[in-house]
């Protein structure tokens, strides 16, 4: 489909055009695009903007991977279509590991979303699930014994509650990536960045690059610094003041 880049509604629409992509080639699964749907009516909410609140998260998240000793990123079906190329710069200049790891299970799937990666430039791409993370009874409990087994943090754009809870309970920091401040996910994560994967990839990258030339110290300093709760409320404050503003100027 040709979108003409005056459409008042452009970006929005090349997103959901590359997801149905991914689908259409079989690695983005079917139930990711009503996920991105619900994405997107809480982006709509925010303004679909970033927000400092998403940036404080972003920055944290980013001192998180530079400092862990073994910080793995994520990623499904959804985020293979949305930010192959930033998922892969991304896992570069943080030093993170790349993990497949996805709800709706299928080898094929598997191997084509490493496939988009490998083609996106990544050395190496985790997708054995050669080991079990106790606790969960689907089939995100396989992962890799290199990758999220043994991970001290994980980042996982768009994630199901009951697997960031999980991760939790195996000792990990989790990052989640996700528009919806009430879901349990963004609840439950360590740092949560209230923003489109679209806008905080690219944003990570940019800052991942400007604190890695700064001292661990200071990349502790601003994990210390940080309270997620406090994120969480500014994001829901955000929506609030925008549909206060809605509701004055309609009248
Ligand atoms: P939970 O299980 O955490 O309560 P959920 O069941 O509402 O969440 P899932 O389908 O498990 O949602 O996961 C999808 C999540 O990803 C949704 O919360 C949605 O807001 C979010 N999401 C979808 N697309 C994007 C996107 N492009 N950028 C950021 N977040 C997104
Ligand atoms: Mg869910």
């Amino acid at each position: 489909m040709d979108i003409p880049p005056s459409h008042p509604r452009y970006t929005s629409l090349l997103t959901r055009e590359k997801l149905v992509e991914g689908v259409r080639k079989g690695f983005t699964s079917i139930h990711g695009l009503i996920a991105h749907g619900r994405g997107e009516a809480f982006d709509y909410l925010l303004g679909e903007k970033t927000h400092t609140f998403a940036i404080e998260a972003e920055k944290t998240a980013v001192a998180y991977l530079l400092t862990s000793e073994h910080p793995v990123i994520s990623v499904n079906g959804n985020t293979a279509a949305l930010v192959p190329d930033e998922a892969v710069n991304l896992a570069k200049v943080t030093g993170a590991k790349l993990e497949v790891n996805i709800f709706h299970w299928s080898k094929e799937r598997v191997e084509k979303i490493r496939d988009v990666l490998l083609d996106s430039g990544a050395e190496e791409v985790l997708h054995e699930g050669d080991a079990e993370l106790k606790g969960i009874d689907h089939s995100r409990r396989f992962v890799s014994s290199e990758g999220i087994l043994i991970a001290d943090t994980v980042l996982v754009p768009l994630e199901d509650g009951d697997r960031c809870e999980i991760l939790k309970r195996h000792g990990k920091k989790v990052i989640a990536i996700d528009l919806n401040p009430m879901s349990r996910t963004a609840l439950k994560a360590d740092v949560t960045i209230v923003n489109n994967i679209v806008r905080a990839f690219p944003e990570m990258i940019e800052l991942a690059k400007e604190l890695k030339k700064e001292e661990r110290e200071e990349m502790e300093k601003i994990i210390r610094g940080y309270s997620n709760r406090k994120i969480l409320s500014q994001a829901f404050t955000t929506i609030k003041d925008n549909l206060e503003k809605m509701a004055e100027g309609i009248l």
